[in-house]
């Protein structure tokens, strides 16, 4: 069967397509250009089970209407994968929080008119940073779980860029349960939301500009200096691998159990004095120039910053998720074996 990514060319969604077309289904993914479209698809080498939609803008609230009006008669999964996954944006609100928003609910609402009885499952990409609230103090009796929410307020979290993108999956996330309970008699397909922590491991195929993580990565490699170590914030430092991540999507669209559900993806609580080490013990030709010590101010910060409890998505998803080092060390390979 047909399953349409929306955002076919980010980090995760190419990890997610590597497996839909390894398992034979037909996978129409969505990008913002055509020069987009032709480089994702030479990474799936030129594979005619996957093809493209160009959809420019995910703040138009009609976004995807012309893509369900079209092919909603052969999609039968929805991946939406597709948000704004930025630190540096100058406007919160257009930059981050509308076209999280509003990319759900254009999504959601070009399915209720146009393919509500063929849609069978949608699976939306949340985070962990819908469950935490960055601006929050006090973690220190606080154990987050499958129940817990950001409780940003859209006027609050416009202080920064984390605290906005936090918000921005946190109010994205509602959008689609709340659509679940006004539209869910009138719509086939039923909703299950994975929220990945901060995601590690192997880009499908290594380009000039790396995910997230990978550009963290790489700046821990080159710096020669403490001063040029990057912070590696807070809230961010639960950690979960890439092809964990792409597989628990798949489990839940595939797997009765996971609907309903929020598929909570923690595996590791990692510090940047973590990442140093396993660069010294693992990387020795780089050793000579990366710093051995994290800066004092990351030291500090206690490992355990706050409780996380995601037995009940382990238990449902089944599978034994990889470890910080193996997703930490295959990053950096990978980096290292583009840079030769
Ligand atoms: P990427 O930046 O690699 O992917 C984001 C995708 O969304 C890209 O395809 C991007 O298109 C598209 N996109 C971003 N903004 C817009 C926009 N305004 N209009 C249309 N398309 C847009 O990031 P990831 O793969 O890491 O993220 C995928 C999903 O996973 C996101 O929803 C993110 O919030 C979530 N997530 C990521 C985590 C991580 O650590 N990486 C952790 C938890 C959740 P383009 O390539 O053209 O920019």
């Amino acid at each position: 069967s047909t399953v349409f990514v929306s955002g076919a060319s980010g980090f995760i969604a190419q990890n997610i397509i590597k497996l839909l077309l390894e398992q034979n289904y037909k996978v129409i993914g969505s990008v913002r250009s055509n020069n987009k479209a032709k480089q994702v698809h030479s990474t799936f080498e030129n594979n005619p089970s996957l093809s493209f939609v160009i959809i420019e803008d995910l703040s138009k609230l009609t976004a995807f209407d012309e893509v369900f009006k079209k092919y909603g008669k052969d999609i039968k999964i929805v991946l939406h994968t597709a948000s704004p996954v930025t630190f540096q944006a100058t406007d919160l609100e257009k930059g981050i929080l509308i076209p999280a928003v509003n990319g759900v609910k254009s999504i959601l609402n070009a399915i209720l008119k146009y393919a509500p009885q063929t849609v069978e499952r949608f699976v939306y990409t949340s985070s962990v940073l819908a469950q935490v609230n960055p601006t929050w103090t006090d973690f220190k009796n606080v154990t987050i779980n499958e129940k817990s929410w950001n409780d940003s307020t859209w006027e609050g979290s416009q202080v920064d860029s984390l605290t906005a993108y936090s918000a921005s999956k946190a109010f994205a996330e509602r959008a689609a349960w709340d659509f679940m309970k006004e539209y869910g008699n009138e719509v086939k397909f039923k909703l299950t939301t994975v929220l990945p922590s901060f995601v590690f491991g192997p880009e499908v195929k290594i380009g000039p500009k790396l995910n997230l993580s990978g550009e963290i990565l790489k700046t821990i490699i080159h710096a020669t200096s403490e001063k040029q170590l990057p912070s590696v914030d807070t809230v961010l430092r639960v950690s979960v691998d890439v092809r964990d991540v792409a597989r628990a999507h798949m489990l839940a669209f595939q797997k009765e159990e996971c609907i309903g559900k929020r598929l909570s993806l923690v595996e590791n609580v990692f510090t940047l004095q973590d990442i140093l080490d396993l660069i010294h013990t693992d990387f020795p030709d780089l050793s000579g120039n990366v710093p051995v010590r994290a800066p004092v101010s990351n030291e500090k910060m206690p490992k355990e910053l706050f409780g996380f409890n995601n037995d009940e998505s382990k238990k449902i998803l089944g599978f034994k998720f990889y470890d910080f080092k193996t997703s930490v060390h295959d990053s950096i390979k990978q980096i290292l074996d583009a840079q030769k």
